[in-house]
């Protein structure tokens, strides 16, 4: 055994974190299924590959690690992580460890996790964000599975971890699948604060009279500039530079050469099927989510331009920056407060125990999503939500009070002048709902009860309650 832990998958996120962990001092072994990539790897690995330790096959990579053994997978997700660990599985012993480091269905790692183990195997299943550069050089971490597998790892994932005032941003938050959950609902939320960043390019591009639009250039500069304000973070930092940013060839603004057809692998996905099955319904992550499908169809909006793009619109006055500018932030807030809601409702559904302050903790640094808010996010819920609400922890109650007549004047301003923000305005819906002590659905109630004798619950008492329908229902 001459390597520590060990490293299939030589892709992008693979070959970046067995540099980091070499770098950390620890020495990897790898494999990669195309070995001509294993040796391409290795020779332009420069000093660091002293600390890696090539592999031709899963034998020879399991021979050079000291037991308990640990091996992470870092391969496409789905069916490769399965063919991979039906490759090294038979070759491990009891106590061993396999890590799935990539971007799995958490509904997949329970499934993984309970045949390893009876195979007498450790499954971690484990998030990683940060892109290329944070696999690299700090990613944030989030792992679920066997506490104690974790903590035999736990020294090298804390040292290849981002730092955040020097904490690792890396934690264990549950059993099986908890890791991969708090993962995805990551993603989930960075699709919710992508598409509220898109909208205000959209209205800036194409809002408000001739002399008002903007070029992308300008709206970079503008994000640029909040960037230095409450909403820094990483993604208004790129969005800034990509909006900036020309094309080599035509000379013209980079995004006016791409096709606005949105891709996506599923983790958003996957949030807003998830939350729906435990009775949640996160708007504005479901709307970003809808958002990127409804883009896919570029043909059937061009047929739809022809048919209805010339609607007259009468459209109010275009918000200002400013109010642009906190109405993202409100937009931001509520949007965390679902992404919340949803870690706290799977956690009770499969007994995880996640520690919600952990998970804003971990995103502060390394991560797609990192943000000067989650510090603030990750104190309010240390102290307490009040009804288990983001949106109601003090800091956040004096941010909305400032900012929900702004998000108001945006989705008011965009419905005016027929510019799609879906994102803003389920948010908006959600945080009108959530001040709303009393709403509308006494009528869902009684419609439900007088075509199907639902019974509902009287405001002077009494549950199962049926009105005065007579024979008229039914
Ligand atoms: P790449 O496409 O760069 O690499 C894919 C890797 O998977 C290659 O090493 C490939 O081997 C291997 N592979 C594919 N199919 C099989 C198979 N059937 N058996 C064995 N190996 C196989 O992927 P990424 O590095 O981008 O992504 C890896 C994981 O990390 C994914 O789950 C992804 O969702 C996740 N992730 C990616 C991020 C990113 O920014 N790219 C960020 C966070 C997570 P071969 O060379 O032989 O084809």
């Amino acid at each position: 055994a001459n390597a520590r832990i060990g490293l299939v998958g030589l892709g992008v996120m693979g070959a970046n974190l067995s540099l980091n962990i070499a770098e950390n001092g620890f020495p990897v072994a790898v494999y990669n299924r195309t070995g001509a990539v294993t040796d391409a790897f290795i020779a332009s690995a420069g000093a660091l590959s002293e600390r890696l330790v090539a592999s031709k096959t899963y034998e020879e990579l399991v021979a050079a690690l000291p037991r308990p053994r640990a091996v992470i997978i870092m391969v496409k997700a789905g069916g490769p992580v399965d063919a991979v660990i039906e490759g090294l599985a038979p070759l491990m012993q009891e106590g061993d460890m396999i890590i799935d480091a990539g971007n799995a269905d958490f509904h997949d790692t329970r499934r993984r996790e309970a045949a390893l183990k009876a195979q007498g195997l450790n499954f971690i299943g484990m998030g990683v964000s940060g892109g290329e550069e944070g696999a690299r050089h700090g990613p944030s971490i989030m792992a679920g599975g066997n506490p104690s597998s974790y903590e035999a790892i736990r020294e090298i994932i804390e040292a290849i971890a981002a730092k955040h005032q020097g904490q690792p941003c890396a934690a264990h938050f549950g059993p099986d699948g908890a890791g991969h959950f708090v993962k995805t609902v990551h993603n989930g939320i960075e699709y919710a604060d992508m598409q509220m960043i898109a909208e205000v390019y959209g209205i800036l591009r194409d809002g408000g009279t001739e002399r008002e639009r903007c070029a992308p250039a300008q709206i970079g500069h503008l994000f640029e500039q909040w960037n230095k304000g409450p909403l820094n973070s990483y993604l208004v930092e790129i969005s800034g530079k990509v909006l900036q940013a020309f094309d080599p060839e035509t000379d013209r603004p980079m995004v006016e050469m791409i096709v606005d057809k949105a891709g996506q692998k599923g983790t958003g996905r996957w949030t807003a099927i998830e939350a729906i099955t435990l009775g949640q319904s996160p708007s504005a992550i479901e709307a970003a989510v809808a958002a990127r499908a409804w883009s896919a169809a570029k043909e059937t909006r061009r047929a739809g331009a022809e048919l209805f793009g010339d609607l007259e619109a009468e459209p109010l006055p275009r918000p200002s920056e400013e109010v642009l500018e906190r109405a993202l932030l409100a937009a931001k807030i509520i949007a965390y407060d679902q992404g919340f809601k949803i870690l706290s409702a799977a956690s009770e559904h499969y007994d995880w125990g996640i520690d919600l302050a952990s998970a804003a903790e971990v995103w502060r640094e390394g991560c797609i999503i990192r943000s000067a808010l989650l510090d603030d996010m990750a104190s309010a819920i240390r102290e307490g939500l009040p009804h288990d609400q983001l949106i109601f922890a003090p800091r956040f109650v004096e941010m909305l009070r400032d900012g929900a007549g702004a998000l108001r004047q945006v989705v008011a301003y965009a419905a005016s002048a027929g510019l799609p923000v879906p994102a803003f305005a389920n948010a908006l819906a959600y945080f009108d709902t959530m001040r709303q002590g009393r709403g509308t659905t006494d009528l869902i109630q009684a419609q439900r009860d007088f075509f199907g004798a639902h019974g509902f619950e009287r405001v002077d008492g009494g549950a199962g309650q049926h009105g005065p329908w007579g024979g008229a229902a039914g």
